[in-house]
């Protein structure tokens, strides 16, 4: 195991590992983010994960900043979380027909977020997006949807274009494979510009089936909504017979109890989840109006389906975890999140870089730039060059930061003071390393 501080881990065990996965799988990843590909070098492969401390199969220990991407709020391999699933893998893996611990899940996510009324329980975030846009179309009857540069909803066809997350890594202004016909119906405008907003609906009168907007982005970088922006949207949305998406994929149960919904209330028709509502399995949902969601099959028109949707051993697990998130666990993430900005805050201030670190709620993100990013525009424009060297300095002490300059960090309730003192002892080399 790697003793904090260490320079330069051994990765020989990781680099061999992603020769073998390039050999039989595209780019050797099964998600794009995970290939270091915009910071180099290799991938860590990882044996196992408990608390906030991933370790790699060369043996080297990390303080975990991303959390599955949003997931593991609790740390990883919590007991209760393990032990459900346990239980509920010894009772059979999957039915194909409904279960008492699906309803639970659902009277859970309707009780936490009280602009939900009625939930559908999926496998990914990305089925929530697309199955809610659907929805709202067929909902509304009219085709065209509105999204913002830089969010990031899953890799849906039609919400690809100037997505965030993957997309922003690697440069793309959307994919090849997705067709004029699926992306022509798709309005993208600048986050955070509400007057963008009002002139769509005024060119498309009657034409806009929904607003889909993370309820505060954490796909371009934690990017929150200015004052008034989610309000905004909610009025336009109402006034034009549209319907609002708050995808809450990232936010939900992370930044408060009842997500970024909690924190502003502004509600959405349609909200989407998805990651920690898992547990870390793959589990997602979308809901809201009981009239809205009366419209999917089989009680409504739009179909929407899924063989594995409500799996009782991701069900378990989403539902071990929110039971197991009290406020207490709400309380920690905050102050992590808070720790974790000082320190980097006040390290790269030292090393005299110029640089934003940005909350939205609970999620934290470091940009290179001199004012507060408020879009997309202002968050390419940052100095992502200084990034690969922050990240790796980082790396190279044990602290696991997102591979790419556009992704949130994310913070869970295990980090301890062990942890918090190796970011402690790594962020002034990864400071001095970006000013360089
Ligand atoms: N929506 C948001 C806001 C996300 O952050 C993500 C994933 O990062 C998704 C949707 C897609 O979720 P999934 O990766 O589970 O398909």
């Amino acid at each position: 195991t790697a003793t904090p501080g260490a320079h330069a881990p051994a990765s020989a065990r990781s680099a061999q590992l992603f020769d073998r996965a390039s050999a039989v799988i595209p780019g050797g990843v099964n998600s794009p983010v995970r290939a270091f590909g915009s910071v180099g070098g290799t991938p860590r492969f990882i044996a196992s994960a408990r608390g906030c401390t991933l370790t790699d199969v060369d043996g080297n220990d990390y303080v975990d900043l991303i959390c599955s991407w949003g997931p593991m709020i609790l740390g990883h391999a919590h007991p209760a979380v393990v032990d459900a699933v346990q239980r509920a893998a010894t009772g059979g893996l999957s039915f194909g027909a409904p279960t008492e611990s699906e309803i639970e899940l659902a009277e859970t996510i309707v009780d936490r977020v009280a602009s939900v009324e009625k939930v559908r329980l999926v496998n990914s975030g990305t089925e929530a997006t697309m199955s809610a846009v659907r929805l709202a179309r067929g909902f509304t009857g009219r085709t065209k949807i509105v999204k913002f540069a830089g969010c990031y909803h899953g890799h849906v066809d039609a919400l690809l274009a100037e997505a965030g997350s993957g997309l922003a890594t690697f440069g793309l202004p959307t994919s090849p494979g997705v067709t004029g016909a699926q992306s022509s119906d798709t309005l993208v405008l600048p986050y955070n510009d509400l007057a963008a907003v009002e002139q769509a609906f005024a060119a498309h009168p009657g034409e806009i089936a929904c607003v889909i907007t993370e309820a505060a982005a954490g796909n371009m970088g934690a990017v929150p909504p200015l004052p008034g922006f989610n309000e905004g949207l909610r009025r336009l949305c109402t006034d034009h017979g549209a319907l609002l998406i708050m995808d809450e994929v990232m936010t939900g149960f992370r930044v408060s109890r009842s997500g970024w919904y909690g924190l502003d209330g502004v509600a959405g028709d349609l909200t989407t989840f998805g990651k920690v509502m898992s547990g870390g399995l793959p589990a997602a949902a979308f809901g809201g109006r009981a009239d809205v969601m009366n419209h999917l099959a089989p009680a409504g028109p739009v179909y929407q389906a899924g063989t594995l949707s409500g799996n009782p051993v991701a069900v378990a697990a989403g539902l071990a975890s929110l039971k197991a998130a009290d406020q207490s666990v709400y309380d920690a993430l905050e102050r992590n999140a808070a720790t974790l900005g000082t320190l980097l805050g006040d390290a790269l201030h030292a090393a005299g870089v110029r640089h934003q670190v940005q909350f939205a709620g609970t999620m934290v993100s470091v940009f290179f730039a001199d004012r507060p990013v408020t879009n997309y525009a202002e968050a390419k424009a940052s100095d992502t060059w200084r990034y690969p060297a922050f990240f790796h300095t980082l790396l190279s002490r044990g602290v696991y930061a997102p591979p790419s300059a556009f992704e949130a960090w994310f913070v869970s309730a295990a980090l301890d003071d062990a942890a918090f003192d190796r970011i402690a002892q790594a962020v002034p080399a990864a400071a001095a390393a970006a000013a360089a």
